[in-house]
């Protein structure tokens, strides 16, 4: 119902400057609470009015104010069981009202502008949508309320808007009425309402010109669900793969964890301009389009991967992150770090289980040990934030999810399924925490996690050193750990890791004595018997543990494993190993000792027991951001030119391996299946050493094969292999690829990417000309992080000795911070590792900090991660 407060009030004072820091151990109940609200939205992108309708019951015995966050909001009015109040206050941003007795309906109305608003926080507008995001922090953009995860409330939404630019009106739950009511001018209304409680964050709204590809599933007890997902009119026809995602994951939570659905409808809607990759709202999932639009002209296999295992992870988070939600914002990890495991499982399901690991250990590796050994390496449940939009980190999601894995190994499959039927019938409802969830596993498992919980508490990556002595008949496996020092926590307790291993006879091949053992001080020793000769040590198999391993092994142990290990994870790793040995090797010695990689390597190309897929992920060469994570000083230089002439070698060593794989994985047609796609990585993998070895016919093989790719995998292995080199076919795919594609924003993105990430000698002065090309633009976050994200994470070009790399990101995040400071801190932490590199650029990368720092009216986005990365 329209609002009849008439009040006018002058805006709130504006929160203070001086950054606040929250801690946990501060956390405190809330003062109220609010069972239900009704919200009525009369939308129009300038000027959208909201009027708010709360049931508040005042939580304990206590005589504290009611405290209703809200930021950058002007209240029109405000009222108490139905009368206009004028004696409320604002503190810190806070409206704050004096109440009587314990329960009251408190009214307000505010004017929000989604047109300007920039932080894509809050109601905003996007490609002619109006669209929110709340979590964290952005319900209070919206209207004033004690906007925490714990405070849960039943909503009610109405929301009215011109019918002809907004035909689709869409929020929570299930949509109970519409109509034409009383609004004149060609408006229409719809009402929805969320029968579950849910706290702010969850909310959504979305409104605009969408069309639905609508399907229906059945949940396990019988019931029908109406699905639909939401997009412009002409991308209806690249639904087809989020849709069938979508319930292959609603199927696979029912049968895996016994989860179902629980309302009548399920809703996505994709929207361009977006800060995260999606968003988990009750029933109305908001995604980045990137993660909802595929078909084979414009994504890439992985594009296809990412829509999939994103739609899982929302979907799943309807019973881990709603049903149960969090407490506080530092138990985050407790519903991302359990989801974030929930879908890698699931993708392993649907394809290789080996590969997929694979994957998910180099992401780790590539962002979460980065950040634990950085200034801004944090527990996955911090202790403290200026601003919770910093911690939706690597450390908090994919170190949280590994840190569920080693719940799941140490309990197994059906002991952990029965500690979350435990944790979800204990919590289902309710704001839990992390300590919830870790007491379901030891209630329901029978285990003592006492010493595990150190995962919560400690941040920083655990060193495991594996040692083995044989002599004799008698072979003595020692482990010892260690956790390094991180800001903040000098000294670390030991950790509790699932270590597995297995001891392989040189001769024979036989294994013996594979187990999980449970390392809970720094040093144990495990003995061994009958091995005639000394056997290897395969270690840390599947990645038990996400710990950096040190052993003894020789070469030759890492070649046998490389060629031998039953675990196609330590096989990998062996293979990984013994590049990483070479490499560094070859960085402090000059030139390098190829041999022992080139037999590895081709042992594993003419294996015929091995998956195509696997054999493509084996025999790429460890990244030089992470060749360089294992020295003291990273030298980029010096690890270019290493990595460089390993890969010229294996190259040159396999030229004709390499043609027959590329020819035996051509000429097939398009198929979105684990065997197709083994085939294309394969191809591809080869194509790049094809063009290591000679330039020019390779890149001859690569213009061929973009002019005739019937997918975007094989035109963009093409093109990327194209942007590393100087042939003209370089030039000439670049602008057709550009042409074509130059009304679809997600394939520009790619377009932006493959050139910031060029091996190229001038890849420096490309990124500058492209941050002023028209295509560039600070508004959208998928662009941003195609540019300047990905300059950032190219070791040799992000890091050239006169500091242009680094002016740039400074310069790039100064630009952004007053439009998106939310992304604007994201590109913060790649300054951050100054630290570990030479004199020369700590000088240059502190000199880049310190400019973002002195930055007049910078937000606390970008203060807090700028001056906690200068110490
Ligand atoms: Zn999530």
């Amino acid at each position: 119902m329209p609002c009849v407060m008439l009040d006018v009030h002058s805006t709130l004072a504006a929160a203070p400057a001086a950054p606040h820091v929250v801690r946990r151990e501060d956390y405190r109940p809330p003062d109220w609470l609010v069972p239900d609200i009704a919200l009525d939205f009369d939308l129009a992108p300038g000027a959208t009015r909201v009027s708010a309708k709360l049931s508040v019951t005042r939580n304990g015995a206590h005589d504290r104010p009611l405290r209703l966050d809200g930021d950058a909001l002007t209240p029109v009015a405000v009222a108490v069981d139905g009368k206009a109040i004028h004696d409320w206050r604002s503190e810190s941003g806070q409206l704050v009202i004096d109440l009587p007795g314990d329960a009251h309906i408190v009214e307000t109305e505010v004017v929000i502008a989604p047109a300007t608003n920039t932080q894509l926080m809050g109601l905003y507008a996007s490609g002619g949508l109006l669209c929110t995001q709340c979590e964290a922090e952005g319900f209070r953009r919206i209207t004033f309320f004690p906007d925490r995860p714990d405070v849960l409330s039943r909503y009610t939404v109405r929301m009215a808007a011109d019918r002809a630019a907004y035909p689709v009106l869409l929020a929570n739950g299930d949509n109970v009425a519409n109509g034409d009511g009383i609004e004149a001018g060609g408006r229409h209304w719809a009402q929805w309402t969320d029968p579950f409680p849910k706290p702010s964050y969850l909310f959504a709204l979305v409104a605009g010109d969408l069309h639905a590809n609508r399907d229906s599933f059945t949940t396990m007890s019988g019931r029908v669900v109406e699905l639909g997902i939401w997009v412009r009119a002409a991308d209806v026809a690249k639904t087809a793969h989020a849709m069938a995602a979508l319930k292959t994951a609603m199927r696979w939570d029912e049968d895996v964890y016994g989860r179902e659905y629980d309302l009548g409808v399920f809703n996505i809607v994709a929207v361009d301009d977006f800060n995260f990759g999606a968003m988990e709202n009750k029933g109305l999932n908001i995604f980045n389009s990137r993660y909802i639009l595929a078909d084979p002209d414009t994504a890439t296999d992985v594009d296809y991967d990412g829509v999939a295992g994103v739609v899982a992870h929302e979907y799943f988070h309807n019973w881990s992150g709603n049903r149960v939600t969090c407490r506080d914002w530092f138990q985050l990890s407790l519903k991302e770090g359990f989801t974030v495991f929930r879908d890698q499982c699931f993708m392993a399901d649907q394809g290789s289980a080996a590969v997929k690991r694979i994957e998910d250990v180099r992401g780790l590796r590539a962002s979460q040990f980065q950040e634990d050994a950085g200034p801004l390496a944090h527990p996955i449940r911090p202790e403290s934030y200026m601003e919770i939009g910093n911690f939706y980190t690597a450390t908090v999601y994919s170190k949280g999810a590994e840190v569920i894995r080693m719940l799941h190994t140490l309990l197994g499959d059906e002991r952990f399924r029965a500690c979350t039927d435990v944790y979800f019938e204990r919590h289902d409802g309710e704001a839990a925490t992390c300590e919830d969830f870790v007491r379901a596993m030891e209630d329901g498992g029978d285990i003592d996690l006492a010493r595990f919980r150190r995962w919560y508490e400690q941040a920083g990556t655990p060193r495991l050193k594996a040692t083995l002595r044989h002599s004799n008949d008698k072979t003595v496996v020692t482990l010892e750990q260690s956790v390094p020092p991180t800001p903040g926590q000098p000294v670390k307790q030991p950790m509790l890791l699932p270590v597995r291993l297995a001891l392989i006879d040189r001769d024979t091949g036989a294994k013996r004595g594979e187990q999980l053992h449970v390392l809970e001080d720094e040093r144990a020793e495990l003995s061994f018997s009958g091995f005639a000769t000394r056997p290897v040590l395969s270690i840390n198999r599947g990645f038990s543990a996400p710990v950096v391993v040190e052993t003894d092994r020789s070469q030759a142990d890492l070649a046998f494993l490389s060629a031998h290990d039953d675990d196609p994870f330590a096989r990998y790793e062996a293979t990984q190993q013994l590049m990483l040995d070479t490499l560094i090797a070859a960085v402090s010695a000059g030139r390098g000792d190829h041999a022992a990689v080139v037999n590895a390597v081709g042992a594993t190309l003419v294996d015929p027991l091995l998956d195509p897929a696997f054999v493509a992920e084996a025999v790429l060469l460890p990244s030089e951001a992470f060749v360089g994570d294992q020295m003291l000083v990273v030298d980029p230089v010096s690890i270019a030119s290493a990595r460089d002439s390993l890969r010229m070698a294996l190259a040159q060593a396999h030229a004709a391996e390499w043609q027959r794989l590329y020819k035996s994985h051509s000429d097939r047609a398009f198929e979105y299946s684990p065997a197709e796609k083994g085939a294309r990585r394969m191809r591809n993998v080869a194509l790049g050493y094809l063009a290591a070895a000679d330039e020019a016919d390779g890149a001859r093989t690569a213009l061929a094969q973009f002019e005739a790719a019937d997918n975007m995998t094989d035109r963009m292995g093409a093109l990327g292999t194209l942007a590393n080199g100087s042939s003209t076919a370089r030039d000439v795919a670049l602008a057709a690829f550009h042409d074509r594609y130059r009304d679809n924003a997600l394939v520009i993105d790619k377009w932006f990417s493959v050139q910031a990430l060029s091996t190229r000698p001038d890849t420096g002065d490309a990124v500058a000309a492209l941050v002023r090309h028209a295509d560039f633009s600070l508004t959208n976050p998928n662009r941003f992080r195609a540019l300047v994200g990905a300059f950032s994470v190219n070791q040799r070009a992000f890091h050239g000795s006169d500091g242009q790399g680094y002016a740039l990101l400074a310069e790039q995040i100064v630009a952004l911070d007053p439009i998106n400071p939310q992304t604007a801190a994201k590109m913060v932490p790649a300054l951050g590792r100054w630290r570990r590199f030479d004199e020369g650029r700590q000088a240059l990368m502190r000199a880049a900090l310190e400019r973002i720092v002195s930055t007049p009216g910078l937000s606390k986005d970008v203060f807090e991660q700028a001056s906690k990365s200068l110490g």
